[in-house]
């Protein structure tokens, strides 16, 4: 089917044959880098940026503090892992990081008042839950189109679910009292992202 949907000619460095393959399987590439930035943006912006500042306030909890910290480390890996796909893409990202920052795909998960653990789990949770939604949106507009774009996006959502359970896992502990097991145990290092790897490569 692609072979006679050839768009890209010989030597030509202003088009991509990467592009133009998975075009010629139905992806709205624009619509796709669209979709990638707003991703981005919540992964660095949404969460990893403000991960961060409620990962201080769990201060008195050491086992939110941790589980937290593989959280806040991971969603930076998706990040990492899904940048260099945007440009492939021949998208870029927002000379702006405000504008970055406004366009992500899930609101800013910024310190709740009161700071309390229940709190502050109840928006990690919410957090995790945007991103699942988000990912699996980019996994049903690749799949069976552009394997590349799914692999990256099914990797993230790989951890994100793991997420969503360790959240619910801790926030059923602390505000019910009631046992909800994530059905896993804690990462061997904090932020080791065993599907998205932030410890192993970068920049695939
Ligand atoms: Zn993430
Ligand atoms: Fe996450």
């Amino acid at each position: 089917m692609a072979d006679n949907k050839q768009v890209v000619k010989h030597g030509d460095i202003s088009q991509r044959v990467g592009v133009e393959v998975i075009r010629a399987r139905g992806v709205d590439v624009d619509n796709l880098i669209k979709m990638l930035i707003a991703n981005a943006g919540a992964e660095f912006a949404s969460t990893y940026y403000y991960y961060t500042i409620l990962r201080m306030h769990l201060a008195g909890h050491e086992d939110y503090k941790e589980i937290c910290e593989d959280a806040r480390l991971e969603d930076r890996a998706h990040w990492e892992l899904i940048v260099p796909r945007i440009y492939e893409l021949g998208g870029e990202l927002p000379n702006d990081l405000k504008a970055f920052h406004d366009g992500a795909g899930c609101v800013a998960a910024k310190l709740p008042d009161p700071p309390t653990a229940v709190n502050i789990l109840t928006l990690l949770l919410e957090s995790e839950r945007c991103a699942i939604r988000s990912w699996i949106a980019i996994c049903d507009i690749t799949f069976g189109k552009d394997p590349r774009t799914y692999d990256m996006a099914s990797r993230i959502l790989n951890e994100e679910i793991e997420h969503e359970a360790w959240f619910i896992e801790l926030l059923a502990h602390e505000r019910d009292g009631k046992i909800v097991p994530s059905g896993h145990f804690r990462r061997g290092t904090p932020g080791e992202a065993p599907y998205s790897k932030n410890a192993h490569f970068y920049n695939p």
